[in-house]
């Protein structure tokens, strides 16, 4: 989200920050992962919560060759904010967007006849001489592309559009489960894909296949381009892979600071249903920082937090707007940074750990940060 104007900048100060030099340490590592093939940075989401823009610049500063975006709002968004890097889409929207995909020069999957159609009455309407598409397939994935018995149709009514074929891709379902031979399966169906189009002498330059799971754990799937979202942010693509052991760093830091300090005595209890009481006199910090901020509820007395570089337990129901903090013996002061994810000094939270608490995954916590914290980038 874009910063307030200056003259009214954030009194609260909870923020998301984002260290850019991360983002392209990550880059880097995943194109060394991809060998040869090409590397579209995913920044759909705004950038899994990070702020698209910052991303989608590091990214390409860091080797990136693409960017790619789920809504073509979030595209339109990228050229608004002065990016002119190739901007994939990875999701057919309505035919209506036709004429807003080619106004913002994106470059859009295809799957359905009916979109194609719309699109290339749009490229004739507006007598453009051709505009690149990437056919997307469905090889086991389940979710979005041309299933493997409408592909033929599909590829017979490509010939009639006047579009160029820049790509062809597919979304693996289990790539980040080595062990699983789903990924085998879905790369073997993909090839005859590709042998189809190549017989009605469709022969795009970018065959893609990779997320992520794919491009770390599959070198042979990363073919000419490989689409890299969460391992971007220095995240794990699943829970059974931690994002550190292939020399990730997590770019976020959530940040904010004590707002409120106070002495109980032992048994006190602590937030909506009281379902904390203080284990012995002490002190209990509140930070202004909640679930309509994105620190899921269900975290609640289940995750610590940094304060004073050490780990404290999150104590009682995280609430709309605050949360609270069992600091024992060490008095907070009001003002006091406190990090809820990211580093202090030597210790570190993943958003791994968030993740494990509330039985989700890494994803979903970095998307869930509102667009009520204000994204800092820097680096
Ligand atoms: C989101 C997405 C990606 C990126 O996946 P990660 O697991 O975040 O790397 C790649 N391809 C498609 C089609 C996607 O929807």
């Amino acid at each position: 989200m874009s910063l307030p104007p200056p003259e009214r900048p954030p009194l609260r100060p909870t923020r998301l920050e984002v260290d850019l030099a991360a983002i392209r340490h990550n880059v880097q590592v995943l194109r060394r992962a991809a060998g040869t093939a090409a590397m579209c940075a995913v920044v759909k989401a705004d950038g899994y919560g990070h702020g698209a823009a910052d991303v989608a610049r590091a990214a390409l500063e860091a080797g990136a060759s693409h960017l790619a975006v789920a809504l073509v709002e979030e595209g339109e968004a990228l050229r608004d904010a002065g990016l002119d890097a190739p901007i994939l889409l990875l999701s057919e929207p309505a035919p209506i967007a036709a004429d807003r995909i080619l106004d913002a020069d994106l470059v859009p999957t295809v799957y359905t006849v009916a979109f194609g159609d719309a699109l290339d009455a749009a490229v004739r309407r507006r007598r453009v001489d051709s505009v690149p598409i990437h056919l997307c397939v469905d090889t086991g994935m389940g979710r979005v592309g041309a299933p493997m018995d409408d592909v033929d149709a599909l590829l017979d009514r490509v010939a009639r559009w006047q579009v160029d074929v820049e790509g062809l891709w597919t979304h693996l379902a289990r790539a980040d489960e080595p062990e699983e031979s789903t990924t085998a399966e879905q790369l073997a169906r993909f090839a005859q894909v590709r042998q189809r189009a190549a017989d009605r002498g469709i022969t795009p330059r970018l065959l893609h296949a990779a997320n992520s799971a794919g491009t770390l754990l599959h070198p042979d799937a990363a073919l000419d381009l490989v689409r890299c979202g969460i391992a971007v942010y220095g995240l794990s693509p699943s829970p059974d892979q931690r994002a550190a052991g292939f020399g990730l760093r997590q770019a976020l830091r959530v940040v904010t600071s004590v707002s409120f300090a106070k002495r109980v005595r032992a048994g006190t209890a602590i937030s909506y249903g009281h379902t904390w009481r203080a284990p012995a006199d002490g002190w209990v910090a509140t930070v202004p920082a909640g679930y309509a901020d994105g620190v899921p509820r269900l975290v609640s007395n289940r995750v610590d937090v940094l304060y004073d570089g050490a780990r404290r337990p999150l104590v009682g129901r995280v609430t709309m707007d605050q949360s609270m903090i069992w600091c024992g013996d060490t008095q907070p002061r009001t003002g006091d940074e406190v990090v809820l994810l990211g580093a202090q000094q030597e210790a570190f939270i993943t958003v791994d750990e968030w993740a494990d608490a509330v039985g989700t995954i890494s994803y979903e916590i970095a998307c869930g940060i509102s667009a009520r914290v204000p994204r800092i980038a820097y680096g």
